[in-house]
């Protein structure tokens, strides 16, 4: 078996590889030309989020048997193509949840004792001792937008801080976490004093978020979006950030990456990583080990 690997793996993953004898190109800063020229060789490709597998890049690859994605989403690649041609596609959806958990509640700490917001006032040499004041998670109702792998780790751990959870998914019968109460979405959007999103992007979800949601929502609400960019309205989000009634918002995700431009970068209640959730030292280890079980399978 001959694969490639286009992005970027962890090291644990390439010697996990190599144990099974696969023979390997680890190429992971190729550019999307290189790729059609190099792409009829290989019977495998493992990809992260930067290569993208479309429809022009499945028919040269006249060899390609199995694509695997590191990580959840499926968005950078053409699977119901992909499957028409006889290419059989792979994710690793749980290897990042934790990680992705963990940046949302991040968010809500940061966004609710302005950490950023201090930080940059000292790096000015000021000091806004009086201007801070925060806010504690204790007791505050935390609301759950999409209540599967990741909204359960992190309904898990606001249960921990002894927040009170409520969760909308209509996909789902129950969550077994003790505490964690399913409603509805307007029951969430106007209860929540922290609104956090783990939804996949669809039809139904793009802009999920938009004027008439931030009207229902509590004064002060604050909004984390570590799922998808467009699930809510950017444009909708800057008003309701520049008028208040949203206090802050923590976004690892954007409409368009990278987000040149974007006006919500003027607005200093709004936080905001560089699409960073899954990206860490053990997601990727997970990642790496999840992408050797399915290439076992595969043999
Ligand atoms: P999941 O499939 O386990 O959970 C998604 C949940 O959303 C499901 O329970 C589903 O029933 C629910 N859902 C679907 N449509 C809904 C709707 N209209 N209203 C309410 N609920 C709805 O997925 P996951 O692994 O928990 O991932 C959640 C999101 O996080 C995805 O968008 C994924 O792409 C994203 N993600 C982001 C990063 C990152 O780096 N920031 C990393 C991994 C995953």
């Amino acid at each position: 078996m001959k694969l490639l690997v286009s992005d970027p793996i962890s090291g644990r993953a390439i010697d996990g590889i190599k144990s099974l004898g696969i023979e390997l190109d680890y190429k992971p800063d190729v550019d999307a030309e290189e790729l059609k020229q190099i792409i009829k060789i290989y019977d495998g490709i493992v990809v992260r989020s930067r290569t993208k597998v479309r429809k022009e890049l499945i028919d040269i690859a006249s060899n390609l048997k199995f694509i695997i994605r590191g990580g959840v989403g499926l968005d950078n690649i053409d699977v119901e193509y992909a499957k028409s041609k006889g290419i059989k596609v792979f994710n690793t959806p749980a290897a990042s949840s934790i990680s992705v958990a963990e940046l949302s509640i991040a968010f809500m700490f940061a966004l609710s004792r302005h950490i950023v917001k201090g930080t940059d006032s000292l790096r000015k040499n000021e000091w806004l001792k009086k201007k801070l004041k925060g806010t504690e998670l204790f007791g505050k109702t935390l609301g759950i937008l999409g209540m599967g792998r990741i909204g359960r780790e992190v309904a898990k751990r606001a249960i921990c801080l002894g927040m009170k959870v409520i969760g909308y998914d209509p996909y789902i019968k129950g969550v077994d976490i003790e505490g964690v109460i399913l409603t509805s979405l307007e029951d969430v959007l106007s209860n929540a004093d922290i609104i956090t999103l783990h939804l996949p992007l669809t039809e139904e979800t793009r802009h999920m978020i938009n004027k008439d949601s931030f009207e229902k929502m509590k004064n002060g609400v604050i909004l984390i979006n570590c799922a998808r960019g467009g699930i809510v309205d950017e444009n909708a989000l800057y008003e309701y950030l520049k008028n208040g009634k949203v206090k802050g918002a923590g976004f690892d995700v954007f409409e368009k990456e990278p987000p040149e431009g974007n006006k919500l970068f003027d607005l200093d209640n709004f936080y905001a990583t560089p699409h960073i959730g899954a990206s860490t030292s053990e997601g990727q280890d997970r990642v790496g080990e999840e992408i050797v079980r399915i290439l076992k399978e595969i043999e």
